[in-house]
C-alpha cells in the first residue's frame, strides 16, 4: 500500500506558548493563533497535511475546566475520521488534569493525541515552544506499517512523551517542566525519536467510545498533623459532596484517631466516595501494610494505588459521571483503565 500523507489537526487552546506580552502592563496574554503560524515558518517544510483550530478566546490554562475539556473531546470525535492525529497546543499549569481527562473520556482511542505547550511564548528568540511543536507533530504523524505507533493521550514536553495521566507539573521555572514517577517515558527525542514499545498501549480494536459526562462534586483533604476534627467534619459533610480524596502520607497511611476513622466511615455509609491517594510523587498506596491504613481498608476507602493527583481528579469526574452504584464506582476506581495505574 502507498503510503499517504499523515493529516494532523492541531488545535489551540492557548497558554504561554501562544501568548504575547502587553506593552503596557507587562503581562503575559494569549494571542491570535495565525500569528503563532508565522512564527514557526519549519511548519511548512512537514510533508504532513496540517490543519488548526483554534478556541475563540484562547486561554491561560489555570482558567481550564471540564467545560472546555468536553470541548476538546468533542472536537476530537467531531474530526476522528478525518485525522491521523491530534495536537493540542495547551498551557503547562493544567495540562497533566487535561490529558488525564481526555484519557478517560476518549475510550478505545487508537490515533494519537499528543499536548504540548512551552514555559517561554514562542516570539522570544529561547522558546521552548518551536521544538516542542515541531517535535509534537512529528509523534503525531509517525506510524508503522500505515499504522499510528502512539494511539493514546500524551504530552510532549523537552524531549519527552509521557503517558498524559501519569504526568505532573513539578517545575515552574524549567524548560523540563513535567514528570512521571511512576511510568517510563514512551518516547526520547534526540537525534531520532526512540520509541519505548513495551511502555506504549495497544491500540484498541474496538470503535472510539467518547464519555462526556463528568461529575465534580469532588473535595480534597491533604493531612497533616494537626488537622483540625472541625475542618475535616466540614468538608466531608459538604451538601451534595459525591467523593473526597485524601491526600495521605507516605504508602497510603492516616491518623488512627477515632474520630477521624469514624468520620471518614460515616461519610462511606452516605455514600460518598473516599479516595486515598499519596502524597509522595512517587510509590503507591498499599492499604493494609501498615497498621495506620489497615483501618481505612476496612471502612471501604477506595485505594488509589500509583495514581498522580491530577489523574485521580479526573477519573473521580469520569466515574461519577456514569452514575453507576458506589460498589460499581469503588470497582472502576481500582481497576487500571487507562494506564493510569499499576495495579
Ligand atoms: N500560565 C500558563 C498556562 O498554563 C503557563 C504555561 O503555559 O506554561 O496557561
Amino acid at each position: 500500500m502507498a503510503k499517504s500523507t499523515p493529516s494532523i489537526l492541531l488545535i489551540y487552546t492557548g497558554g504561554t506558548i501562544g501568548m504575547m506580552q502587553d506593552v503596557r502592563t507587562g503581562e503575559l496574554k494569549p494571542f491570535n493563533f495565525k500569528a503563532l503560524t508565522k512564527q514557526i515558518p519549519e511548519l511548512e517544510k512537514f510533508d504532513i497535511e496540517l490543519s488548526s483550530i483554534s478556541f475563540k478566546h484562547p486561554i491561560d490554562s489555570s482558567n481550564m475546566h471540564p467545560r472546555v475539556w468536553i470541548e476538546l473531546a468533542t472536537i476530537i470525535k467531531d474530526n476522528y475520521a478525518k485525522y491521523d492525529g491530534f495536537v493540542i497546543l495547551h498551557g503547562s499549569d493544567t495540562m497533566s488534569y487535561t490529558a488525564s481527562a481526555l484519557s478517560f473520556m476518549l475510550e478505545n482511542l487508537a490515533k494519537p493525541v499528543i499536548l504540548t505547550g512551552s514555559q517561554l511564548p514562542i516570539g522570544i528568540i529561547r522558546t521552548d515552544g518551536k521544538e516542542n511543536l515541531i517535535t509534537a507533530i512529528e509523534i503525531a504523524a509517525a506510524q508503522k506499517n500505515n499504522k499510528p505507533i502512539v494511539t493514546e493521550v500524551c504530552i510532549y514536553f523537552e524531549y519527552k512523551l509521557h503517558r498524559g495521566n501519569r504526568t505532573y507539573k513539578y517545575n515552574s521555572a524549567h524548560f523540563d517542566a513535567f514528570k512521571s514517577p511512576n511510568y517510563p517515558a514512551l518516547a526520547e527525542a534526540g537525534v531520532n525519536i526512540q520509541y519505548n514499545q513495551t511502555a506504549l498501549l495497544k491500540p484498541s480494536k474496538k470503535a472510539l467510545s467518547v464519555h462526556t459526562q463528568l461529575e465534580n462534586d469532588i473535595a480534597v483533604l491533604k493531612l497533616f498533623p494537626g488537622l483540625s476534627k472541625k475542618i475535616t467534619l466540614s468538608i466531608l459533610n459538604t451538601a451534595g459532596i459525591k467523593a473526597v480524596i485524601i491526600e495521605t502520607f507516605g504508602a497510603g497511611n492516616a491518623s488512627t484517631e477515632e474520630w477521624f476513622i469514624q468520620a471518614l466511615k460515616t461519610a462511606i455509609d452516605k455514600g460518598v466516595i473516599i479516595y486515598n491517594v499519596t502524597q509522595c510523587a512517587e510509590g503507591k498506596v498499599i492499604q493494609g501494610m501498615y497498621e495506620t491504613s489497615s483501618q481505612l481498608k476496612k471502612i471501604g476507602v477506595v485505594s488509589g494505588f500509583d495514581i498522580t493527583f491530577e489523574s485521580a481528579i479526573a477519573k473521580l469526574m469520569y466515574v461519577l459521571g456514569k452514575k453507576v452504584s458506589f460498589a460499581k464506582s469503588k470497582q472502576l476506581l481500582e481497576t487500571n483503565l487507562r494506564g493510569e495505574i499499576t495495579v
